[in-house]
């Protein structure tokens, strides 16, 4: 039987991260790198809205992203000169109506406090930054100067796929449907082929699935897949300087190119699960929830033309919304890098760089994951992110 010291399983941007950071720490074990979808149709990365922000209420997770945004700025020297993800710098507006203006205060007060260059504006200097918004309703606004924006996550994720083929990495297609555990150690996985492979470590980077891949070495993670769609509308006008908004109700729009795409219509309340294979577009949704909310906002958005749609699945974290990184506290040689609840492909350089350091070195250096530790879980105690966009 094939030995590893390290199986990933899930080969998109989290788990290809934490190869490539591996080998970059200078690890010289044996890795394998599981995916049974080497095309990555239906993997959250790939139909993600890939952006990336600072705008989160809790410091660790402004500091995972300001990892990512410092390899965004140096994309050409770490991955050569052809490397591009077209990172577009323009920013979210996240606005708050009365209800909302606490939370959005002391979002940005930590904002500030981690150096991220966040401005919070009045109705008035909102309506005279960006012409083409109404600040009906609105009590201020949280504008991201710099550091905050959109990029192509294809890209991105293919940097990383490309680098690895030169660092040693095995690139396994299948998918792992059992995992061998004996006692408080995990032994090896099994791929649905019957192929058995004996591991040193296993990482669970398996995106929406993280849960069920879990629950394969009779552990418990509160991971399950949640349906998302997004919208893409054609408008007369084009606004080059408009950021990723987000309304009060949750709903976001960006351009993308000549177009624009928009989402968040979804209710939270009584939400369960969603089938593995359901990555079918709820259209009502951009009738009765978005548009409605679009053309209040925006007056120019009275007339659009909703062109396509997709759906793709958050990797939602039930506890609270937010990532477990790190070994399982019993069996130690299980370790999650998941339930990054929608905003896990900005996190998931810093998270493969995070869990590098703690493999090789022993601890965290670049940025301390150790709030997103699994014991949370097992206590029952949420370590709750507010600004889920
Ligand atoms: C609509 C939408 C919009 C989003 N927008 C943003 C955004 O703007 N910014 C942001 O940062 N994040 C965003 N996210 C969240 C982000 O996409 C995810 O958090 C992130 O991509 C998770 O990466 P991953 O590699 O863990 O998961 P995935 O990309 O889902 O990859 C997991 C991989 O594991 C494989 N796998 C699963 N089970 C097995 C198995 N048993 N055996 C082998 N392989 C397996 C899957 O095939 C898959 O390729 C969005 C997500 C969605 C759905």
């Amino acid at each position: 039987m094939t030995r590893y010291d390290v199986v990933i399983v899930g080969g998109a941007i989290v788990g290809s991260s934490i190869a490539y950071y591996l080998r970059e720490e200078g690890y010289t074990g044996s890795i394998a790198l599981i995916e049974r979808d080497p095309q990555f149709a239906n993997a959250a990365t790939t139909l993600s809205c890939a952006s990336i922000r600072q705008q989160f209420s809790i410091p660790e997770n402004i500091r995972l992203s300001q990892f990512t945004l410092g390899l965004f700025r140096r994309l050409k020297d770490e991955f050569g000169d052809k490397a591009d993800i077209g990172f577009q710098e323009k920013g979210y507006l996240i606005l708050a109506g009365q209800e909302g203006l606490p939370i959005l205060k002391a979002n940005h007060d930590a904002q500030i406090a981690e150096g991220a260059d966040i401005l919070l504006e009045d109705p008035d200097t909102l309506q005279h930054r960006f012409s083409w918004i109404s600040t009906e309703g609105i009590t201020a606004g949280a504008f991201g100067r710099s550091g905050e924006g959109w990029f192509d996550a294809h890209a991105l994720l293919g940097l990383f796929r490309k680098a690895l083929r030169t660092k040693a990495v095995d690139l396994i297609t299948g998918s792992v449907s059992g995992i061998k555990r004996t006692g408080n150690r995990v032994t090896g996985v099994t791929l649905d082929n019957g192929t058995r492979l004996e591991a040193g470590t296993v990482i669970n980077a398996a995106g929406p699935n993280g849960g069920k891949v879990a629950a394969m070495a009779r552990l418990v993670l509160p991971v399950e897949p949640r349906k998302r769609n997004v919208f893409v509308f054609e408008a007369r006008d084009r606004f080059a300087d408009m950021p990723l908004m987000v309304d009060p109700s949750g709903i976001y729009v960006r351009p993308e190119g000549s177009v624009y795409i928009t989402g968040g219509a979804e209710s939270e309340d009584g939400e369960g699960p969603a089938d593995a294979g359901d990555f079918d577009p709820d259209w009502s949704l951009f009738e009765e929830t978005i548009w409605p909310v679009l053309a209040t906002r925006v007056p120019a958005f009275e007339a659009i033309k909703a062109t396509r749609a997709w759906a793709g699945h958050y990797d939602y974290n039930t506890l609270d919304q937010n990532a477990v990184i790190g070994p399982h506290p019993e069996v130690e040689n299980f370790i999650f890098a998941n339930g990054f609840s929608g905003h896990g492909l900005q996190q998931a350089p810093a998270v493969g760089k995070a869990l590098a350091e703690l493999l090789v070195h022993g601890g965290y250096r670049s940025v301390d994951c150790s709030a997103f530790d699994y014991g949370r879980i097992a206590r029952n105690e949420p370590f709750r992110e507010l600004n889920v966009i």
